[in-house]
């Protein structure tokens, strides 16, 4: 979920549609964009994209019930989203068809330039959709401005590869004939994305299926509706209906996957929610990319220098408050550096400001006040079975307002809850190990498997969690980074399928086999069969 090496966007001045920005919306009404030079408040656009849904390539109001959204920091109310009618999904459906015949019929050339355009826009905005997510969602501006950056960046990645083949000739069983298997879009993708990295997960899908020659309709997260909304000012000279944003709960979300008229599934979420939305696409026999939880290890043995360590372990447990898939969320530490390790891990946590994610910080609030009451409650079942909390455990003194709560270092025995589920909370259980075999033992016994980190310089141990370890992905001194080159994904509870990379790009493509012969000759295999070849011949 992180890249070190991708550059921050600049801040760039904004532009906005004016008149998506100066009129009272209504329900129905189409406000159609023309980006200009008039630049408005970050907040005031906010209220403006309030209640619409993103339908061919125009703020539309929506004529379902209303949903506030809350800025977890202040606990203010800073929008609302419309829930999309069925109504409106079909139309939004009957859109993206139109919308995908047009674009699958266009040049691997023209498509590319289009998702280049894509990119160049996203990084322009990216100041703006990172202020907006920072609003709805509370992470600190730095990360959410880098989201654009980095979605930008796969929309640059799939524009390339896309073209480099679109199928492949095999050699024929026929001799002089041309077999072959063409790679075909699905059609229309629904795309469903979570709150914690709405801009970048939806990145990795859109980019990815638009690339391969679909259409794609957006479900975002309740958190986050308005982040995706903006987002989509960088996608308005695509076919109209191509990109789309629906708003709305899991109903809104069932409804699309159910639809005859879509024919892909990309889930990122939860795991009762990727099932469900399996359960559906299976019925009707759609393809579902599904991306759920994760509750990734993190060894740590004693060749690997503490202070690099402890501050790797701060980054993977606490980023975006734990709020990341692939957080590490449980620590197993050789008994030889244990105590150093608490110590040096609790300090780093004590040394993180937390706070308002628009000011200087290092950590915002959690997503909303129902998350961070879960997490509070994971941390009170941990106490109840023996747990002690080293640092943090409880809300911040100084933050009465918002969803906050502090950095928390516990240490805690392997069968405790807390290391058997998805913490998704800032929060870093801590248990002693007496050797690798033990370590990699405990990172086996999930039912998830996303992600897992091991901090070690002895080249042996880390070939041995690289091989041993049943995770989609395994992190040697690096935690947390990702490559738009390399597929990522889970095994186990954590879903099927990949996204980024070729295997990114072959999720949103179906196959079919051609196969030409030069000219309409008969076929000596036919009719009439030669006596010869009869049973008692
Ligand atoms: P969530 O499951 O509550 O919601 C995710 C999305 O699914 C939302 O848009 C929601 O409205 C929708 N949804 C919920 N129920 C649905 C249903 N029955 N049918 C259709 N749509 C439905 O998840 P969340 O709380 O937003 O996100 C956190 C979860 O996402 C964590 O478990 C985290 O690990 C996971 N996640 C996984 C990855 C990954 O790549 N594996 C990445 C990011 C987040």
């Amino acid at each position: 979920m992180r890249r070190s090496r991708v550059q921050f966007p600049p801040r760039a001045p904004l532009s906005y549609p004016a008149n998506v920005c100066g009129l009272t919306l209504q329900f129905g009404q189409v406000y159609p964009i023309r980006m200009n030079k008039s630049l408005i408040p970050t907040q005031e656009l906010m209220q403006r994209v309030s209640g619409t849904h993103w339908l061919n390539n125009n703020y539309v109001a929506g004529s379902g019930p209303r949903t506030a959204v809350i800025d977890p920091a202040t606990a203010i109310q800073c929008g609302e989203f419309a829930h999309a009618t069925n109504t409106e999904i079909d139309s939004a459906v009957r859109n993206a068809n139109r919308a995908q015949h047009e674009w699958r019929s266009m040049s691997a050339l023209d498509r590319a330039s289009a998702l280049h355009s894509v990119a160049d826009k996203m990084l322009a905005i990216t100041a703006t959709t990172g202020e907006v997510l920072t609003r709805e969602m509370g992470k600190p501006f730095r990360e959410s401005n880098w989201e654009g950056g980095a979605s930008a960046s796969a929309f640059r990645y799939y524009a390339e590869i896309a073209r480099n083949d679109q199928g492949r000739i095999a050699g024929p069983a026929i001799a002089g004939q041309l077999h072959m298997v063409i790679k075909e879009p699905l059609g229309t993708i629904v795309s469903i994305v979570p709150f914690n990295f709405p801009v970048l997960l939806f990145g990795w899908q859109a980019a990815a299926a638009l690339a391969a020659g679909n259409a794609v309709i957006v479900k975002p997260s309740e958190l986050t509706p308005l982040t995706l909304l903006t987002v989509m000012q960088a996608f308005d000279h695509l076919p109209a209906g191509l990109v789309q944003v629906v708003t709305g709960g899991a109903e809104v979300g069932q409804y699309l996957v159910a639809h005859e008229g879509t024919h892909g599934v990309a889930f990122t979420g939860s795991v009762p929610a990727a099932q469900a939305v399996a359960k559906s696409a299976a019925t009707r026999f759609k393809p579902a990319l599904i991306e759920a939880s994760g509750n990734d290890p993190f060894i740590v043995m004693p060749s690997a220098p503490l202070d690099a360590v402890a501050r790797g372990a701060a980054f993977a447990a606490f980023l975006n408050c734990g709020q990341v898939c692939t957080s590490a969320e449980r620590f197993y530490v050789h008994e030889e550096i244990y105590d150093k390790f608490v110590a040096a891990l609790s300090e780093q946590a004590r040394a993180l400001r937390v706070g308002n994610g628009l000011e200087k910080v290092d950590i915002g609030p959690m997503a909303s006040t129902r998350e961070r009451d879960r997490v509070e409650k994971i941390v009170a079942r941990a106490v109840e079975q023996g747990a002690r909390i080293v640092t943090g455990g409880k809300r911040p003194k100084h933050l009465t307002d918002g969803a906050f709560f502090e950095p928390t270092v516990l240490e805690v025995k392997p069968e405790f809850d807390i290391m058997h589920g998805e913490c998704f909370g800032p929060l870093a259980p801590v248990c002693k190990v007496r050797n690798l075999d033990e370590a990699i033992a405990l990172a086996n016994d999930s039912k998830l498997g996303l992600g897992a980190n091991i901090y070690t310089e002895n080249l042996a141990e880390a070939f041995r969690a690289v091989n041993e370890i049943e995770s989609g992905i395994v992190w040697v001194n690096t935690p947390l980074n990702d490559n738009d080159a390399i597929p990522f994904g889970g095994r186990k509870f954590t879903g099927a399928g990949r996204e980024l990379g070729q295997e990114g790009l072959e999720q949103f493509r179906r196959s079919k086999m051609v196969m030409i012969a030069p000219t309409a000759e008969p076929d000596p295999e036919w009719f009439p069969y030669p006596d010869s070849d009869a049973f008692n011949a």
